[in-house]
């Protein structure tokens, strides 16, 4: 969460920094700001809401520059105003901070340096950083971050500038992200890859307690005892393109409709290295949001083909506080998008405390969990911009089914002709998802008759239920409809007496074992009075005005959740484009949720 940029070079700072925080956006749009050297001053524009705000201020100004940093924040501390937007200055206007973190001991520090005399303009944790480094400032800046850094407890990522070092952008990190970009034309630093993208493919990842030092000629790196590193570069390989809408309205259709393709490159790219699973008895997956979704789904996968003995699913938020049960017979499966989840690398480190192997699936090269976990597995997703995910997600399921027949076959539960049959179950899902994807005009005309419900309720049974989940949760991310998922079998329990005349209810079934058990839930729900949508690879109800249906692909029951799964995103999708919602920045949601 929050994006930073920073740039040194020899181009006009400004529009460099607005167009990166423009791709920065999905992190947090509570407020944007940035800070550009100017001759022998700092230039601040910030402001509550929305870039496009702060864009709009800017295009009636000329400012000449060729360093500066920017924010786009999700505030933590301090409710969205303008005075606790980013960049940050010290009293004295001597020194600048973008922040993307929470400096945990910020009101001991406060106090500290109010007794002194130091005067706080905001509420936010982030000032602090500002204010102590201009306190400690001594003529150095890389010394002065230093001494910062091992003052601030809590996590952070820095962009810092002083006023009495004008070529100097600094940039410090630990437990959230901060890459450093080259080119001909400048140095940068980002969140971010797709940020820098249109500049240059070639970054160094910050580690934690690394220093990077730039100017617009070169980049050095530093280890909190000052000591020069040397650092490897690397090369990204997404296109320009990838992080452009490129004609759709919404990144989230355009993701929607890249599926078929990061699907087949996500199930081409071979896994290479995976622990051999004969040497555990317990499987862990733990994840945050829709990643947690798919750990569900994949739960079923595993359990029926693997046939092992223990698979749990947990929320890595709460199994990095509940002294988990595990230990270096278990396997610990981490699922996060940019790699660089908050809770889910907590889990990582707390399961590694306690000896268990831990395996990352993620979509940014060189995030923290493909660096520290034991093992990756990487999806081919390409940078995802909107806040609510789909390709992502999709490629997140691919893998984990690509896994468990893996483990299924090591642990000689199927043998390696019927893996291989899997194998191509697998491979068949772009295909698939491009069939439905011919069915978008159905889905979009459907949505539109849907914006004015309460809630929506999504039920399934087994695989179908873990992807109603999925189903549910995209739903209210970007429609602001209340909605629940709820396994088909649990209704009679409760549940059934939320459904009224018109309530309406999403139905998946493409378990053919259970089809009769779906239809009759279905059957229950309608003499109630719901209306039903029903999502399913059989045609075996009829429509009527209360029953309405998609048919889905064949394909092995155990894979159907990617098939699934689209028609739900697009529904989502359409239900909040009827509604002229903000589809790719929902209400108080963030991409890459990297505070606790
Ligand atoms: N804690 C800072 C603030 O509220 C930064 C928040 C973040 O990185 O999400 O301004």
């Amino acid at each position: 969460m929050c994006g930073i940029i920073g740039y040194a070079g020899d181009e006009s700072a400004v529009p460099i920094i607005v167009d990166g925080l423009k791709k920065l956006e999905y992190r947090g749009y509570d407020s944007a700001g940035i800070a550009v050297f100017t001759k022998d001053s700092f230039k601040v524009v910030k402001q509550k809401g929305r870039l496009v705000g702060l864009e709009e201020r800017l295009e009636n100004t000329t400012i000449t520059s060729n360093m500066g940093i920017g924010h786009t924040r999700w505030a933590t501390h301090g409710e969205p105003s303008d005075v606790n937007s980013h960049p940050h200055l010290g009293s004295g206007s001597k020194i600048a901070v973008v922040h993307n973190g929470i400096i945990e001991n910020y009101k001991q520090l406060k106090a500290q340096l109010e007794r002194r005399g130091v005067k706080f303009v905001s509420q936010t944790d982030s000032e602090v950083v500002a204010q102590l480094a201009e306190y400690y400032y001594n003529g150095n800046l890389l010394d002065t971050v230093i001494k910062t850094a091992n003052a601030l407890e809590g996590s952070y990522a820095l962009g810092i500038m002083c006023l009495e070092e004008p070529d100097v952008l600094v940039a410090v990190k630990k437990d959230n992200p901060l890459i450093v970009g080259v080119s001909e034309k400048g140095n940068f630093i980002a969140s971010d890859v797709p940020a820098i993208l249109k500049h240059t493919n070639q970054v160094f990842y910050l580690e934690d307690k690394e220093i990077a030092v730039l100017t617009k000629r070169a980049v050095q790196f530093f280890n909190m005892d000052k000591e020069l590193l040397t650092k490897q570069i690397e090369t990204i390989t997404w296109s320009v393109d990838s992080a452009e809408k490129g004609g759709y309205p919404h990144f989230m259709l355009k993701e929607i409709v890249e599926q078929p393709k990061v699907l087949c490159d996500t199930i081409q790219s071979e896994i290479i290295k995976i622990p051999d699973i004969t040497s555990f008895n317990k499987i862990v997956i733990t994840a945050c949001g829709s990643a947690y979704n798919a750990g569900v789904v994949s739960k079923y996968v595993f359990e029926r083909l693997c046939r092992f003995p223990s698979i749990e699913v947990e929320l890595a938020s709460e199994f990095r506080y509940k002294d988990a049960c595990v230990d270096e017979k278990t396997l610990v499966i981490l699922v996060s998008q940019s790699g660089e989840t908050a809770d889910t690398i907590a889990a990582m480190r707390e399961a590694k405390t306690k000896g268990a192997i831990t395996l990352s699936i993620v979509n940014v090269v060189g995030s923290t969990l493909a660096k520290e976990a034991d093992y990756t597995v990487y999806t081919a997703a390409g940078p995802e911009i909107a806040v609510a995910t789909t390709k992502a997600f999709s490629t997140q399921l691919v893998v984990l089914y690509k896994l468990a027949v893996k483990f299924a076959v090591q642990l000689q539960k199927i043998s390696a002709d019927e893996g291989r049959k899997l194998s191509d179950e697998i491979a068949s899902i772009p295909d698939k998802v491009a069939e439905i994807l011919t069915k978008i005009d159905f889905i979009q005309k459907y949505a539109s008759t849907c914006i004015g419900y309460k809630s929506i309720f999504f039920i399934g049974r087994n695989i179908d239920y873990a992807i109603a989940l999925e189903g549910s949760l995209k739903l209210k991310e970007i429609s602001y409809i209340h909605s629940e998922a709820y396994a088909g079998g649990e209704l009679k329990h409760g549940t059934i007496s939320l459904v009224e005349e018109n309530t309406l209810v999403v139905a998946i079934s493409c378990c053919q074992r259970l089809y009769s058990k779906i239809f009759s839930n279905i059957e229950q729900v309608i003499s109630r009075g719901a209306k039903v949508f029903l999502v399913s690879n059989v045609e075996a109800a009829e429509e009527t005005d209360k029953l309405s249906l998609l048919k889905l692909p064949n394909i092995h029951e155990l894979f159907s959740p990617s098939l699934s799964v689209i028609v739900l995103q697009l529904f989502s999708y359409y239900v909040a484009a009827n509604k002229g919602l903000d589809i790719d920045k929902p209400r108080n949601l963030a991409k890459s949720v990297t505070v606790e």
